[in-house]
């Protein structure tokens, strides 16, 4: 027979590796209907059944879309049984999930795993006690080391063929008459099967179901305040604690716990210096710092074996370019080929391709880190500073890959399970200056600051606090909201990195850097360089009279208000950033190496002070660092945003949030230092002061926007 098997469990307690010792490599990768998380189905070997991972989750409250997922799937598509993978050294955190499961009805087993763990520190549970106690059968396994796989799927087949269903658990005479109450309210409005289920989050008052069955919650208003008044609590608390003393009774008599000696195990003690309240961040900082040194570091001094590899492909590059050109000119291949090739092709791709050494290497040291489990005490650690904003703490690591290159920095967003957290880090990260931009930084700096630190200091702030302001405002969103997932205070212990799966995921992550952000900087290499090598008439010409420079004619009135005068060559710089930062400091050069500078012998930054002062080329650093990012980083956002609404919504955002910034710092810092600055900008400075604090502190900014999404996602 083959049926149609859910696996569902917490995040980390090893479901993606008991999805994969039991599908092999069958499996295909999709995507939920109507979100972006992943969706993975695959035959369970030697069977014909099918096996559908569902997001991992700690609870089935409707918080997030992963809940929202895996609550409508068992629902509406009525798998014929369910695996609820445990992690057996953390039962009392699991079964919270356990106990939902069983009341929704399916039939289903629960998978002990982590059981080697559990045998190497000693600890004693007795599964059958377990199992008699919870009323579904609980077959211990080890996802990792394979023990239990035969023995689960013999179960589970045997269960989904016999459809026999958990046995619900009771929690005591008061909370069943409520139940009960519920359960007569809702018939015939919810699946029969479930209807426990249902019933229990109606007295929890859960909006979802209270939608479902209008005027319920009412009939039984007099139910609830009796259950209520004998707890003298509220009915959702009140259910939350039965589940929990349930747990905390089944736990105890079914688990005898090792005696562990004064010191703790060594994981505790690893832990108590990690994430130590003074030293968590400084030893964080000081790992990142190694892993950023073994990738990055390119000095006088010494060249790491990222950066070595990095610039020997990048000259690779160079020099297949020329050899190209070369035998081209030999060949007499037409010049817009030759071009097209060597300028467009060649040029434009190798220049991201270059990246891929320092990428894999950061990706293998992170996928590391992520496997031994130390990511998730640096989440802990920085949990404490974002949670203030509403960002989760697990946001902290993207932003900081990010400072690197945003491409690793958006992907490594990858790791962040509350969708709403991940898709707004995803769009966050790039507001961190990358390496591209620290050129740009430079230059401002040396040609108007006397190459002040500060100006590199500002960058920094100023990208950490456009950071913070979109996570506030896109908290707003009802796409991004969902109450904070629970931040989990136990810790899972500490693994040693399986070769494989670090293995896998690098390879997985490279790859698809290869073929995304290679597919889309292709084309946008062809485009940028069509667009400044022909004019209208489709004749190859100057940059200064292509289709870019007329591009750039009508955008400079754009940017005006910003301080970049009556300049076309600032907006067509910030167009070809968007190939690569670096490219705004190429552009440049070349359009004012054929005007100005060529008469007068001047150097690129005197023609700088000149065109922009201080504020200008302020609000230009400004612009350029927050606006939309280069189209390998915008392929990346794609990548984890999945659709082209989100990524424009995205880049709107960006560059939405760039301009308002922007002219905000030209007038203020024009002011100050005695620049002439327009009515325009000051106008607009007050009326984009203006928009900030509405998004900021308006409750719902956003309500024309909510409404539609709403309609969206039903
Ligand atoms: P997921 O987040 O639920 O998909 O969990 P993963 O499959 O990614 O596993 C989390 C970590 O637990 C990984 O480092 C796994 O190698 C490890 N792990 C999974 N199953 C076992 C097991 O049975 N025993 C041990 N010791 N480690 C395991
Ligand atoms: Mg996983």
């Amino acid at each position: 027979m083959s049926y149609t098997i859910a696996l569902a469990g917490n995040p980390n307690c090893g479901k993606t590796t008991l999805f994969n010792a039991l599908t092999g490599a069958s499996q295909r990768v999709g995507n939920w209907p109507g979100v972006t998380i992943d969706k993975k189905v695959g035959k369970i070997r030697g069977t014909s059944s099918e096996l559908v991972d569902l997001p991992g989750i700690y609870s089935m409250s409707p918080y997030s879309p992963e809940e929202i997922v895996s609550r409508n799937f068992i629902v509406n598509d009525k798998p014929d049984a369910l695996i609820n993978i445990v992690d057996a050294t953390n039962l009392e955190r699991n079964l919270f999930l356990t106990l939902q499961l069983i009341d929704m009805g399916t039939p289903m087993v629960v998978a002990l795993n982590m059981m080697d763990m559990v045998q190497s520190s000693g600890d004693k549970i007795d599964v059958d006690g377990l199992s008699k106690d919870l009323g579904v059968p609980v077959i211990p396994i080890s996802a990792a080391k394979k023990t239990g796989i035969d023995e689960l799927v013999t179960k589970i087949e045997q269960v989904a063929g016999s459809k026999s269903r958990p046995v619900p658990i009771r929690y005591g005479s008061s909370f069943e008459s409520a139940v009960s109450a519920a359960e007569k309210a809702l018939e015939g409005k919810v699946p029969d099967d479930s209807i426990r289920f249902y019933a229990i989050k109606l007295l929890e008052g859960d909006d979802d179901v209270v939608e479902k069955a209008p005027g319920a919650r009412n009939g039984i208003k007099s139910a609830i305040d009796a259950f209520e008044d004998e707890f003298d609590d509220s009915a959702d608390s009140i259910v939350a604690d039965s589940r929990y003393n349930k747990i905390a009774e089944i736990v105890g008599k079914n688990v005898k716990r090792a005696p562990r000696d004064e010191q703790g195990t060594l994981s505790d003690r690893v832990d108590r210096i990690v994430t130590n309240r003074w030293l968590g961040i400084p030893i964080f900082i000081g790992i990142m710092a190694l892993i950023y040194f073994i990738a990055m570091y390119d000095s006088t001094w010494g060249t790491s074996p990222g950066a070595w590899a990095t610039g020997w492909l990048n000259d690779w590059f160079e020099g297949f370019g020329e050899d190209v050109a070369g035998w081209c000119e030999e060949n007499n291949v037409e010049p817009w080929l030759s071009g097209l090739l060597v300028d467009g092709i060649i040029g434009g791709v190798g220049a991201v391709l270059g990246f891929l050494p320092q990428m894999i290497i950061l990706f293998l040291c992170l996928v590391i880190l992520e496997e031994i489990g130390y990511m998730a005490r640096v989440a802990f650690v920085m949990d404490r500073l974002f949670r203030y904003f509403g960002l989760s703490g697990k946001s902290f690591i993207p932003l900081l890959v990010g400072i690197g290159c945003g491409v690793p920095g958006v992907m490594a967003s990858r790791t962040i399970e509350s969708e709403s957290d991940r898709r707004i880090t995803a769009m966050s990260v790039t507001f961190m200056p990358c390496g591209a931009k620290l050129p740009v930084i430079a230059m401002i700096a040396g040609a108007l600051f006397g190459g002040s630190v500060l100006v590199g200091l500002y960058s920094y702030i100023l990208g950490i606090a456009v950071v913070i302001l979109t996570g506030v405002v896109m908290k707003k969103l009802k796409k991004f909201s969902g109450t904070p997932a629970p931040f989990i205070m136990e810790l899972p212990p500490y693994h040693s990195p399986r070769l494989f799966n670090v293995a896998k995921s690098v390879f997985d992550r490279a790859w698809a850097f290869v073929k995304k952000a290679a597919t889309i900087i292709l084309l946008s290499s062809i485009l940028i360089w069509f667009l400044c090598s022909y004019d209208f008439g489709l004749n190859m010409v100057d940059i200064g009279d292509s289709i870019l420079a007329w591009c750039g004619e009508g955008l400079k009135y754009v940017f005006m208000p910003l301080g970049w005068g009556d300049n076309w060559e600032f907006s067509v710089a910030a167009i070809t950033g968007l190939v690569a930062k670096e490219n705004l400091i190429a552009t440049m050069g070349t359009l004012f190496s054929v005007e100005e500078i060529s008469e007068e012998g001047e150097e690129i930054w005197e023609v700088l002070a000149y065109l922009l002062g201080k504020a200008g080329a302020l609000s230009f650093l400004t612009f350029n660092l927050l606006c939309a990012p280069c189209f390998a980083a915008i392929g990346a956002m794609h990548r984890e945003l999945r659709t082209w609404k989100s990524t424009g919504f995205a880049v709107l955002w960006q560059c939405f949030i760039a301009y308002l910034v922007s002219v905000i710092v030209f007038a203020v810092y024009g002011t100050i230092v005695g620049q002439e600055v327009g009515t325009l900008s000051y106008v607009l400075c007050i009326v984009n002061i203006a928009i900030i604090a509405y998004l900021v502190w308006a409750k719902d900014p956003f309500r024309q926007l909510n409404d539609s999404e709403e309609v969206k996602t039903e």
